[in-house]
């Protein structure tokens, strides 16, 4: 053990202060992390040890909260909710209980019961249900039919799914964060996927976070300057196979319990990056009207909306902070 401390101390004695930058592979996408730290130090696998307590933390929210891992807590509640309450964990039912807290505020448009028609979809494959399977799954879509206990989770539908695909990895961004303060870090850019927080800023000036080009992986659409905020990305290119000419992805619009249209890009900033990650799937369904009335509404949520003409739209505080540049 004190042989193990000694080496940590000569590593971090060599290296100089510098930007710490790595990738990887977790959650179904990949995660990038950057960091600084003024004195360098390394674990015995040569690893950071933020970036090995992120990497450990986020493999363990995918063992808790994928769906095709049978041991997770989500597969055991999707295997046998139907037939009789089952209990779950603390961090479970927060996380449930934010699903149904964004279900009541965006009427149904946030719902991770879109699983049960979600679930039909083969985007690899390039398969869709027919009209008669998702009649049948629409008839047990809603959380209305999930019913949480104290601690438990009980489904009042025979064929109730859940997904928390539009929630997780904001949640995980933001024990990502935890875990950086916790380890003094100060500057930093952590993302999975879509969803990222940006801590600090980069040397004196705030980060710019790319917003993509929908329609071309290369480029980037705009830069946003940012500093201490999550910044979630939904989008229609991340999953999806185009069937007689028309884009199936994987959003789903829980009311025809098909892909949403009309945007295809919906940027949110927020405070924590589970609400960024939770509203950015939210907008993107609800449209750019209802959309923007909500984010409107809210404090300290901005959004930046691109439509499938490649019109982009923003909430009122963006615009009054342009005008207020501009002038
Ligand atoms: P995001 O990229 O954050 O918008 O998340 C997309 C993921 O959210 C999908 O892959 C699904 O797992 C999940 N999802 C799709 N439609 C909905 C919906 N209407 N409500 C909640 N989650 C959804
Ligand atoms: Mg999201």
């Amino acid at each position: 053990m004190r042989w193990m401390a000694c080496l940590v101390l000569l590593l971090g004695s060599t290296a100089h202060a510098d930007w710490q930058r790595s990738h990887w592979d977790v959650m179904g996408t990949r995660a990038t992390l950057e960091f600084w730290r003024d004195a360098p130090v390394a674990n015995h696998h040569g690893i950071d040890p933020v970036e090995q307590a992120i990497r450990d933390e986020f493999a363990r929210i995918n063992q808790l909260l994928s769906p095709w891992i049978a041991e997770s807590e989500l597969a055991q509640v999707n295997a046998r909710a139907a037939q009789q309450p089952v209990e779950i964990s603390p961090e479970f039912m927060q996380l449930l209980q934010r699903s149904k807290y964004y279900y009541r505020l965006t009427n149904g448009a946030f719902d991770v019961s879109f699983a049960g028609a979600g679930a039909l979809y083969d985007y690899r494959a390039a398969q869709q249900p027919d009209d008669a399977a998702l009649a049948r799954a629409r008839a047990c879509l809603g959380f209305d039919f999930v019913r949480l206990e104290q601690d438990s989770v009980r489904f009042t539908c025979n064929a109730v799914r859940i997904d928390l695909g539009g929630i997780a990895k904001g949640y995980a961004i933001d024990r990502a964060v935890s875990l950086l303060r916790e380890h003094g870090i100060s500057h930093a850019y952590i993302s999975l996927g879509g969803d990222s927080y940006v801590l600090g800023d980069r040397q004196g000036r705030p980060w710019q976070v790319g917003i993509r080009h929908p329609r071309d992986a290369e480029a980037v659409a705009m830069r946003v300057p940012v500093s201490d905020i999550a910044v979630s990305t939904s989008g229609d290119y991340e999953r999806f196979f185009i069937a007689n000419g028309e884009r199936i992805h994987h959003i789903i619009n829980p009311s025809t319990g098909k892909s949403s249209k009309g945007l295809v890009s919906v940027t949110i900033l927020a405070p924590q990056g589970i609400d960024a990650d939770a509203l950015s799937t939210s907008v993107f369904v609800l449209g750019k009207d209802r959309g923007l009335e909500l984010v409107n509404r809210l404090d300290n949520v901005s959004a930046i909306i691109i439509d499938d003409t490649g019109s982009v739209y923003y909430s009122d505080d963006l615009v009054s902070a342009d005008e207020a540049g501009a002038r």
